[in-house]
């Protein structure tokens, strides 16, 4: 029987997997998953599908009608939801889980980081009349709202479904550049003075913090939940 391979996706590192898994072993099937929040995602070796399963039951469901024999979380670790249902699910159908989490980014010397513990206490350690970057997801930026003294920089792939209720802002569609030196260029055309970002990890999203760095900027870095 073909051994199937559930990928739960959305992040570099799971396109990474995708592809060595489908060279070492080119009999299974392997079948990435993403959530479907990027319009346009970039092709991955392999099967792919796009949305979420319903909860920890349908994708209970979902792997035992596919047959899956093995499931790999490799999303993001701000993602929190779509693992513990991957746990839940694997357990109801006695399916091996293999968790592959990004490890936090460490504070190295010239770092100027700030440590928060969510979004709400983000909101609170910014000193006024800043120009602040946003990189977090669309669904996270509402709260900064409060914040009219404040303007931001907001950068996302995709366009948002609705406007940014931010005041202050200017909206920049564009992936980050895994060049500090492009990451440096935006910062200082764009005149800004602190970052506020989340730890993901991982070499993707790392060039603003060498950025940051090389300018000798603040960060607002809100930690993982798990630590
Ligand atoms: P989340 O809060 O953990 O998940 C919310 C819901 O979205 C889940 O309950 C699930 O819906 C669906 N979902 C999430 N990931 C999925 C996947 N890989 N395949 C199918 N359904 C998925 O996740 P999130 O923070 O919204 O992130 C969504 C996806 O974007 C993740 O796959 C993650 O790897 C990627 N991503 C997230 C971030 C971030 O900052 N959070 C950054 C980069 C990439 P059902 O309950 O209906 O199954």
């Amino acid at each position: 029987m073909t051994e199937t391979i559930l990928i739960l996706g959305g992040t570099k590192e799971a396109a990474e997997l995708a592809a060595k898994m489908a060279t070492a072993k080119p009999s299974a099937r392997i079948i990435s998953s993403l959530a479907g929040r990027t319009r346009e995602p970039k092709p991955l070796v392999g099967e792919m599908r796009i949305g979420g399963f319903g909860g920890p039951e349908g994708l209970a469901n979902w792997l035992r009608s596919e047959n899956v024999d093995q499931v790999i979380d490799a999303t993001h670790p701000f993602a929190t939801q779509i693992s513990s249902n991957a746990k839940q699910a694997c357990m109801a159908t006695g399916t091996p889980l293999q968790v592959r989490t990004r490890r936090p980014w460490v504070e190295r010397q010239g770092d100027r980081w700030q440590h928060v513990g969510d979004i709400g206490e983000a909101v609170e350690a910014l000193p006024p009349n800043g120009r602040i970057l946003l990189a977090l997801g669309s669904q996270h930026i509402k709260p900064f709202a409060v914040r009219k003294d404040v303007w931001f920089l907001v950068r996302m792939i995709d366009a948002p479904k609705t406007p940014l209720s931010l005041h202050n802002h200017h909206l920049l569609l564009e992936r980050p550049s895994p060049d500090w030196r492009d990451e440096r260029a935006m910062l200082v055309k764009h005149g800004i003075t602190m970052i506020i970002c989340r730890n993901s990890g991982g070499a993707g999203a790392y060039a603003k913090v060498e950025a940051a760095r090389n300018l000798d900027l603040p960060i607002i870095m809100i930690g993982r939940a798990d630590g």
